[in-house]
C-alpha cells in the first residue's frame, strides 16, 4: 500500500484527500500542514508538539454561525465548546470570529477572561459546579448557567441573592436518545450522570422548582447526547424530545422557554472511513425538524444553540512526534515508539479512538510495515494507535505526525511520568508562531514545596 491515499495538487504538492483538505505532501516527500512544512516544524520547535491551523478554525467558525443564520435566523447560534481545547489565543479567535462558548469550570473561564473574551456571552455547564466556582462566575459576570440538577440551582440562587442579582440559567435535561457514539462519551440517556431526566417525571419537578426560585431566571433547557455522533436524525429526535416537553411546561404552567440548546457532538473525520459531513445540510435538517415540530405543538420557536468543540477544532490540529525505537518481535508484533504517547495523547487509552498516522519524513515511501504506534509511559496501554502502516525503513529520528488531534488532546494532557506538557504552534498563512510554550522542567516543580 502507498502511503497515504495520494491524489492531484500543486505543482509542489499532492493533496491528502483522505482526511482534511489541510494536508498535503511536499515534492521531496515530506508531510505539509496548513502549508508549512512539518519536519521543519519539528526541528524548529521540537518534538512532541501540537500545531493548530488557525484559518482552519476560523473557516469551521464560520461554516457553523453562517449555517445557524441561514437556517435558524438571527438570535440562534454555535457556541464553541472550550473543553475540546482551552488557552488564551482560542479565545482571541472566538471573539474576533463573534462565537458564542461554552466554559466547565473556573479554570476555563479565568482563562478566556485573561484573553478578554466577553464573559456574558458564556454558558457555563458542568454535572458539579463547586459552590466556588459558581461564586467565580456570578462574581466575574458569566452570561448563563446551564444546571445539571436542582442542587445546583439551589447553590446559583443563593450566590445570586448575596449580590441582589437575578442569574440567567438553563436546566440541562436528558432525552434519552442513544447516539450509537462509544459509551463513554453519549450522555444523553436515561441513566446519565448528566442532567435530569424527561422520563421520569424530574425535568418537571426541577422547571417547578427553579420558577419558584426569586434569584434565578429560568431562560430554557439544554441537552448533549454525545459525541463524534454520525448516524441520521439522532439531533433531530433530541430536538423533537425537548420541543414536545417545552411545549408541555408551556400547556401545564405557562412557561414559554426562550432558548434551546441542543450540545455538541458532530463527528470529524479521524480516518478514511469516517465520513465527511456537510455542516450546513446537518443544521437544515435539524432546523427542518424543529421549525415543523414547533408548527405541530403550537408554540413560537426558542432560540436555537448547539455547542460544537471538535466540530470547530479538530481537523484544524496534528501532533508530531520524534521515533525512539522501532521493536520488531519476530513472528508476533512490531513496536514504533515515539516521544510522546498517553500524557498528550490520552484518547486511544480511554476510548479506543482512532488516529491517522504518517511518517511525515517518508510520505513518498510505501507504507507496509504494520506496526503499533505507542508512547513513551511506563504502562502498556500507553498506545497512541494499533494497526497503523508506516514505511518499513522506520527508525531513530524519523517524525511521525498523527492527524486530528486539535480537539481533547491538549485539553485532556496531564504530566504522567512527569513528562512536560508540548508547546502549541499556530499555522497561518503558511508561517507559525507559538500561542503556548512548552513546559519547563522547572515548571513541573513549579507548586512543589
Ligand atoms: N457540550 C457538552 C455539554 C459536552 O459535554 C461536549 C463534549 O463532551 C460538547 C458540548 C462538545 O462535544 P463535541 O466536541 O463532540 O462537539
Amino acid at each position: 500500500m502507498e502511503n497515504p491515499s495520494l491524489t492531484g495538487g500543486t505543482k509542489n504538492e499532492r493533496k491528502i484527500e483522505m482526511i482534511c483538505d489541510n494536508i498535503a505532501v511536499s515534492k521531496e516527500g515530506r508531510l505539509v500542514f496548513a502549508g508549512c512544512d512539518t519536519v521543519d516544524l519539528a526541528h524548529k520547535y521540537g518534538t512532541p508538539l501540537y500545531l493548530l491551523d488557525e484559518n482552519k478554525i476560523r473557516e469551521k467558525c464560520r461554516i457553523y454561525k453562517e449555517a445557524f443564520k441561514k437556517h435558524f435566523g438571527e438570535g440562534s447560534k454555535p457556541l464553541y465548546a472550550s473543553k475540546a481545547n482551552c488557552f488564551k489565543r482560542i479565545y482571541e479567535i472566538m471573539t474576533e470570529e463573534d462565537m458564542g462558548i461554552d466554559v466547565v469550570s473556573s479554570g476555563e473561564i479565568y482563562t478566556a477572561l485573561k484573553a478578554g473574551y466577553d464573559i456574558s456571552k458564556a454558558y457555563f455547564h458542568s454535572n458539579n459546579k463547586t459552590d466556588e466556582d459558581i461564586s467565580y462566575a456570578i462574581e466575574n459576570g458569566i452570561g448563563y448557567f446551564v444546571a445539571d440538577n436542582i442542587e445546583e440551582v439551589k447553590a446559583v440562587d443563593r450566590e445570586a441573592a448575596k449580590r441582589g442579582i437575578r442569574q440567567k440559567l438553563l436546566l440541562r435535561l436528558s432525552p434519552g436518545i442513544d447516539p450509537h457514539t462509544y459509551e463513554a462519551i453519549s450522555t444523553g440517556e436515561v441513566d446519565s450522570k448528566f442532567g435530569t431526566a424527561i422520563e421520569t417525571g424530574q425535568a418537571e419537578e426541577i422547571t417547578l422548582l427553579t420558577l419558584d426560585m426569586p434569584n434565578v431566571e429560568l431562560v430554557g433547557f439544554h441537552c448533549h447526547i454525545g459525541s463524534q455522533v454520525f448516524a441520521e436524525d439522532v439531533f433531530e429526535r433530541a430536538a423533537v424530545v425537548m420541543l414536545e416537553f417545552i411545549a408541555d411546561m408551556k400547556k401545564k404552567h405557562d412557561y414559554t422557554a426562550l432558548q434551546l440548546d441542543l450540545g455538541g457532538g458532530y463527528g470529524v473525520r479521524y480516518t478514511e472511513s469516517d465520513p465527511v459531513l456537510d455542516i450546513d445540510q446537518k443544521v437544515g435538517e435539524v432546523a427542518a425538524a424543529v421549525k415543523e415540530a414547533c408548527n405541530r405543538l403550537g408554540i413560537e420557536m426558542p432560540e436555537i444553540h448547539m455547542e460544537p468543540g471538535r466540530g470547530i477544532i479538530a481537523d484544524a490540529g496534528m501532533t508530531l512526534y520524534t521515533v525512539g525505537t522501532v521493536k520488531k518481535i519476530t513472528g508476533y508484533k512490531n513496536y514504533v515508539s515515539i516521544d510522546g504517547g498517553m500524557p498528550d495523547n490520552p484518547r486511544y487509552a480511554l476510548y479506543k479512538s482512532s488516529y491517522t498516522c504518517l511518517a511525515a519524513n517518508k510520505m513518498n515511501e510505501e507504507a507496509d510495515f504494520k506496526c503499533s504506534v505507542v508512547g513513551r509511559c511506563c504502562e502498556s496501554g500507553d498506545i497512541i494507535q494499533e494497526n497503523v502502516l508506516l514505511p518499513g525503513s522506520m527508525r531513530r529520528g524519523d517524525i511521525v505526525s498523527v492527524c486530528t488531534t486539535g480537539a481533547y488532546n491538549y485539553s485532556m494532557a496531564s504530566n504522567y511520568n512527569r513528562l512536560p506538557r508540548p508547546p502549541i504552534v499556530m499555522l497561518r498563512n503558511g508561517e507559525s508562531y507559538v500561542t503556548v510554550k512548552r513546559e519547563s522542567l522547572e515548571d513541573l516543580c513549579r507548586n512543589d514545596i
